[in-house]
Formats: C-alpha cells, structure tokens, sequence
C-alpha cells in the first residue's frame, strides 16, 4: 500500500492511512471467513469484488487519526466531523456522544450519509431491580412470546413493503443499462430497502428496551440462525429429476425468519442487557416446545398446530408458546441454580 500511495500522490495518496488500512483488514477478514469456511467443508460464495458503486462503509480506527469527532467545539449550534481530505461536513446528531469516541465510521445508504461512532468508557445505565424473570419463546407470528404470556408481536415491515418493493425492481428490470431512468430505479429500490431495515431495527430496539426495563433476568433460546435460514438442498430422486424437498415452504418460513430478525434481536437484547445490569441467560431449545410445561411429559403430538398445545398425558390446554416460553425459563434457572451451586 506504501507503494500504491507513493506513486499515486493525488489519488490514493490523499487519504488517511490508518484508514487505508483498516479497509485492508476487512478485505483481509472476509478472505480468511471464506478460506475457514471451505476448510469445514461447506461452500462459502467468493467474496464479492466491491467497485465504488457498492463500497460503502469507510472506517477511521481512532478518532484523531485521519479524522476529528466534533472538529469545530467552539461552534454554538452545529456538531461537524472531519475527514482527511474531505474537509469538515455539519452532522445532524440525534442524540448526545455517551463516552469517549474510539473509532468513526461513515456509511452510505442511498443518497443518505451516516457517522457511525463507537465509544469507549461509556457509563452503563442501570435500571432499577422489578424482581420479575422471564423466558422467552421467538417465533414468527408473534416476535418474542414471554412466559407470562406476553406476545410482542412482530413488525413485519418487510412483508407490508415487500409489494413495493417488487414493484420497483421490475420497474427496474425494464431500464435501459446506462440510462437515467435505471439511475433513478436503482435509488428508488435502495430507498426502499433501507426504509425496510431503519424501521426493523426500530422495532427490534423499542422491543428489547419494554423487555430490560420489565424483568431482572430474561432466558432465551440459543439459536443458530444461520443453519435455520440455509436454503433446503436439493434431494435427487436416483432418475433424472429431484423429489420435492419443499425448498418454497422453507423459503417462505426463510424469509419469515430473516424478516423477524432473530440474530439481530438477540445482539441488541444481549447490549441492553448488559448495559442495564440484567442477567440474560441461553438455552439449549431442544424439546421446549413439545415438553409440558404442568407435568412435564414430552411428546411431539403435544403440540397439535403452531398455536396450541395440548399435553397429551394430563390435558393441560394452553398457547404453544407461551409453553415453550415457560420450558424455556425453567431450562435457564437450572442452569443458573447448577452454575451458583459449583
Ligand atoms: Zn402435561
């Protein structure tokens, strides 16, 4: 890189070389994922070539170092950043800096820019104790079942914009390559799909948030999102054709999956968490939701559709999740109870 900057004075030699840098990590860190990944066996895609029309996210790894957080303090109203040959750019900061910033991140989305900022010795916001715990069943139809018998219920935007969204990217499948118009479309799809994931990850905060603020302790399922959303691999019938592996139910409960957001809910869940003091414990899910949660008998004709639960060994009738939510918070205080015992 020290050659490419030298010969290059005007171009690449203009911007910051810690940055540089930490692109170089990326890129470095995304081949070593694919080259792990093949070396168990499984068949990552190649990482993506990103020319300057996808590339975008541009990290600064300590503020001062290319770059300065709040570059004119003296200004009365305006917060500004500044970059290395960019110059300073006016912020619109929604909420105040809590801690000392570490690292600055631009990123765009659209025709929108955001700072991203992440911080060092930020305070931890304790809540007051409520005495109350609670297991926690994620599913589809509702987002989060609590096991005393909350349902959060899923904002699926995805599913409401979706038809939208399709609508633009035919729209854009018809442009002419190199047109305006196609400009134009592409904008209008990318719009589209980052108003889906702004409101998303709304939902996903104000849901953790009622959650950390209502119970001392929340037990949930340890889930392996990624085996969960694996396209169904095709099953040769030992002819010519494939038997039917029901890849288009599974996609519809992929996407289901991937429109709830589970990964995501459980990173920004675990940070509130910690941020407010709360206990949050994993579970293994195995057999939650076919256990009685009255008597304890497993079975899988237990649960007689997705809704409902019936044990069929003492009758007791009640919502499969909210089952499974109590099993859940069972599991987690064993767990706990064997971990305070040793
Ligand atoms: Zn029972």
């Amino acid at each position: 890189m020290k050659g490419i900057r030298a010969d290059d004075p005007g171009g690449q030699g203009r911007w910051s070389f810690s940055s540089q840098q930490a692109t170089l990590r990326r890129l470095d860190k995304a081949f070593t994922a694919f080259f792990r990944r093949i070396g168990r066996g499984r068949t990552p895609g190649f990482p993506r070539f990103k020319g300057r029309g996808w590339f975008d996210t541009v990290e600064w790894p300590k503020d001062g170092d290319g770059c300065r957080w709040d570059s004119q303090p003296a200004h009365p109203t305006t917060t500004f950043v500044r970059l290395q040959d960019v110059g300073h750019g006016r912020v619109h900061q929604h909420r105040p800096i809590k801690g000392r910033v570490k690292t600055i991140s631009v990123k765009r989305e659209g025709v929108r820019w955001y700072v991203v900022l992440s911080c060092d010795e930020v305070p931890a916001d304790t809540l007051p104790a409520t005495g109350a715990m609670a297991g926690i069943d994620m599913g589809v139809a509702s987002l989060v079942t609590t096991s005393d018998g909350n349902h959060l219920v899923n904002p699926r935007h995805l599913a409401k914009t979706a038809d939208r969204l399709a609508t633009a990217q035919r729209d854009l499948a018809r442009k002419t390559r190199g047109s305006k118009r196609r400009v134009k479309a592409v904008a209008r799809v990318a719009r589209l799909h980052a108003k889906v994931r702004r409101q998303r990850l709304d939902g996903t905060h104000k849901a953790t948030l009622s959650l950390v603020r209502a119970y001392d302790v929340i037990v949930h399922e340890a889930l392996h999102v990624a085996n969960m959303t694996r396209r169904a691999a095709p099953q040769p019938d030992g002819q010519s054709g494939f038997l039917p592996n029901r890849a288009s139910a599974k996609s519809g409960l992929n996407r289901s999956i991937l429109d709830a957001g589970w990964g995501v809910f459980l990173t920004v869940l675990a940070h509130k968490a910690e941020s407010a003091g709360r206990e949050l414990i994993a579970v293994n899910p195995a057999n939650t939701s076919r256990i009685c949660a009255r008597c304890g008998h497993s079975a899988k004709e237990n649960r007689i559709s997705q809704a409902a639960f019936r044990c069929t060994a003492c009758g007791h009738a009640t919502h499969a999740d909210v089952n499974a939510a109590i099993n859940v918070l069972r599991a987690g205080l064993a767990l706990r109870d064997a971990a305070g015992a040793a």
